[in-house]
């Protein structure tokens, strides 16, 4: 796989995704992806990209906390971790 950017040579890495929805956070640790050994582009197999789009859409219906973490999987959803934001 080529970058898309500058044709540089994709390697597979691993991932965080944040999703800020104002009153609460959601990061997806872990998520798969390819990274451009030239110049650090990300590039996501779909269906990496909707599995995410699937465990952020499940969390943002439940969760409470104002911070929650969770490890990607392909099956389940595992929540890591909660926290509140700490005021600046
Ligand atoms: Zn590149």
């Amino acid at each position: 796989m080529k970058c898309y950017v500058c044709k540089g040579q994709m390697e597979d890495a691993t991932t965080s995704d944040f999703n800020d929805f104002g009153n609460c956070i959601i990061v997806v640790r872990g998520v798969p992806c390819h990274k451009c050994a030239e110049c650090g582009e990300l590039a996501f197999d779909l269906k990496i990209d909707v599995r995410v789009e699937e465990i952020v859409d499940t969390l943002k219906e439940s969760v409470t906390a104002e911070i929650a973490v969770v490890q990607y999987s392909p099956t389940e959803i595992k929540v890591v971790q909660y926290a509140a934001a700490v005021a600046a």
